[in-house]
């Protein structure tokens, strides 16, 4: 990724990405947050879910709209310690949202 020399607005809000751990702007990172639901055998699954709109409830956590940086956050179980959950976690939707996202890169 090309560094930009020129400063950042001040007013830009900068954000974390959880899986390369990168400072971005808040606008280029994607919002992601957990839901709880019930798995149907009395069990929780926590399914990680896009918030495109910026609308959901709850603790959210930043990530680039790349497969690279899910892979990244996942393999350093960075979903659960950034929304504070734990246990199945379940990135099915996350993963569906980035693959049918164009990629420019
Ligand atoms: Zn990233």
């Amino acid at each position: 990724m090309e560094i930009d020399p020129a400063p950042q607005r001040r007013s830009a809000p900068v954000r974390t990405c959880i899986g390369c751990r990168e400072r971005e702007l808040a606008v280029d990172l994607l919002r992601i947050v957990a839901q709880d639901r019930d798995a149907g055998d009395g069990s929780r699954i926590v399914a990680i879910v896009p918030d495109s709109r910026r609308r959901l409830p709850g603790r959210g956590a930043w990530l680039h709209p790349l497969s690279s940086c899910l892979r990244a956050a996942e393999r350093r179980r960075a979903f659960g310690r950034a929304l504070r959950v734990s246990g199945n976690l379940d990135i099915s939707a996350l993963e569906h949202y980035l693959e049918n996202r164009h990629e420019h890169s």
